[in-house]
């Protein structure tokens, strides 16, 4: 069942196992049972502290991970390898009894909870997001026993999932209820239980030499940068990753040929952590207003004040504005491929957007959707030809230029994209299931107000030393009106801002 290097791998983890653990396992005569029951039994022969004991569980196949003698609520629905090995790893090592990497105040949070909460996730296994919230949810069960958790694979249990409407992973319900969708991290969870830090916690703070606003790259590196120089430096994030954790594969991140981007926004608040900066972490900004200090008020009510101020706040998906896409948002309208485009399996699906992502995206659904449609805008597609001629190669892909999409249509979930032809004015509709939307991205500054001057792109206008109009406000990354959005550009745009903030600071 697991190639040599997976199981070398494995081997290595499994022998840092504290204690037994017992695997309940329910499987049937169908292909993925008996694939399960050749994953367990492969990991009972390769630890001798794995058991395996045959039961009926509430789905099968699904096995669940427990202390002898004691059920945690951990059950795998599906086989947990591909981007949940981790998650399997993780359960078996947690549940034998190694502690978790998390912070004593978030242990306390999960233990305090006493409610009874039945966590269902739906994830696929090609989903980059999806491990986070499984693992977090697990980790939830280890620690408190009013908390389960089955992880549940759509293409395993693809009746259950249809019958949800589930068309975006990862999906999460409640106690039969739908609970929560994306990428989520512990702590967001427990935010969205109520468990969450007190609001009032960041209210009294002191002043700040440096706030930075944003934890994505550019916000991580001006915070290291500030830090490094002995100054008061915190940052608010609303989530802390930014635009990384939504990447998949980085390879142009200069000396590492290659990473993930959930791995590489592990490795940037890993990097926060080993300063002394004020973390504050799934707290969003709401205004900034210039006094003898600068003012950042937050969401939950919040004041913090600083000596200056970087803005990071990057940027985010940005939407068609057409009727239909609020309501079927998460139902059948989707802008993560890789972890959305294996619920449209063998379906009909459209992509907005004719660049370079929307293109990756075309070509990457036409490997297993039945059918791909681009509407792009313009006449003519604006993705580097190289993925152009690829797209073009392939035979179920239709490409309609000059096509502006008009409404998107449904009952309970997509159905259907109607769309004008700009040179004749007609209107056409195609039946789809789902529908990517790739028209780019637009920066997180609206919540500025009048307070910095901006373009009319709303990107924050910034000099060569990210220093805005405001003295004292500097700006960096996706959010200001630099020319090129890349990690290594906002890195370094982080970087340079902090410095003149630095230097602001001295001078002031
Ligand atoms: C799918 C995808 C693939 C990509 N692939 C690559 C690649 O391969 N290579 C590459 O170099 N670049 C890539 N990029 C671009 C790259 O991710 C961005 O250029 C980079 O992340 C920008 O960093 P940033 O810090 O400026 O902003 P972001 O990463 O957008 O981070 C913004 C931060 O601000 C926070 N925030 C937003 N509003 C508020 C608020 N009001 N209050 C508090 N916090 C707030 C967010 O939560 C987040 O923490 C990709 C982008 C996407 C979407």
């Amino acid at each position: 069942m697991l190639d040599a290097d997976i199981r070398a791998q494995l081997a290595q983890y499994l022998d840092l196992m504290e204690g037994d653990v017992l695997l309940k396992v329910s499987v049937g005569e169908d292909k993925v049972s008996r694939e399960m029951a050749s994953l367990v039994d492969e990991l009972a022969t390769m630890s001798s502290r794995i058991q395996v004991e045959l039961v009926d569980l509430e789905r099968t196949p699904s096995f669940s991970v427990n202390r002898p003698g004691e059920d945690t609520g951990i059950t795998f629905a599906g086989i947990p390898l591909g981007h949940e090995f981790t998650s399997l790893v993780l359960a078996l090592l947690q549940v034998s009894g190694r502690a978790p990497k998390v912070d004593d105040k978030v242990i306390k949070q999960v233990k305090d909870i006493k409610d009874t909460l039945h966590f269902e996730s739906y994830i696929s296994l090609s989903c980059q997001n999806c491990p986070e919230v499984v693992q977090a949810l697990n980790l939830m069960s280890v620690l408190n026993p009013n908390i389960t958790h089955t992880m549940i694979d759509g293409a395993a249990f693809k009746e259950e999932v249809e019958s949800k409407n589930i068309l975006a992973v990862p999906t999460v319900y409640l106690n039969g209820e739908p609970f929560t969708n994306g990428r989520k991290t512990i702590e967001e969870i427990l935010a969205e239980l109520g468990s969450g830090p007190d609001a009032s916690e960041f209210a009294d703070k002191d002043p700040f030499d440096v706030l930075v606003v944003g934890g994505g790259p550019a916000g991580a590196s001006a915070a290291i940068y500030a830090a490094r120089k002995g100054i008061r430096t915190g940052i608010v994030a609303d989530r802390f990753g930014g635009q990384v954790l939504d990447t998949a594969a980085i390879e142009n991140f200069i000396s590492v040929t290659h990473t993930e981007g959930p791995k590489l926004a592990a490795s940037l608040e890993e990097h926060v952590k080993e300063y002394n900066i004020d973390i504050m972490n799934l707290q969003r900004a709401k205004r900034l207003e210039k006094k003898d200090l600068i003012e950042i008020e937050l969401e939950n009510g919040a004041v913090l004040k600083s000596k200056s101020v970087i803005l990071s706040t990057g940027a985010s998906w940005r939407n068609i504005g057409v009727p239909g896409e609020a309501e079927f948002r998460n139902k059948g309208i989707a802008y993560c491929v890789h972890c959305d485009g294996p619920l449209f399996t063998g379906k009909k699906v459209a992509v907005v957007g004719g660049g370079n992502s929307g293109i990756e995206a075309a070509i990457d659904l036409a490997g297993y959707t039945e059918h791909v449609t681009v509407l792009e805008f313009n006449d003519q597609l604006k993705a580097d030809s190289v993925l152009q001629e690829r797209l073009r190669s392939l035979s179920n892909v239709t490409v309609v230029t000059n096509a502006q999409t008009k409404e998107i249509t449904g009952t309970d979930v997509v159905n259907g994209v109607t769309y004008v032809e700009r040179e004749t004015g007609e209107e056409k509709h195609i039946e789809i299931a789902g529908i990517f939307i790739q028209i780019g991205l637009v920066p997180n500054t609206a919540w500025l107000g009048d307070s910095v001057e901006r373009n009319k792109f709303g990107e924050i206008i910034v000099d060569n030393r990210g220093a805005t109009n405001v003295p004292g406000v500097f700006a960096a990354g996706d959010c200001t009106d630099s020319p090129f959005k890349q990690i290594i550009i906002s890195m370094g745009s982080g970087a340079t801002a902090s410095l003149a903030a630095v230097d602001y600071l001295v001078r002031n």
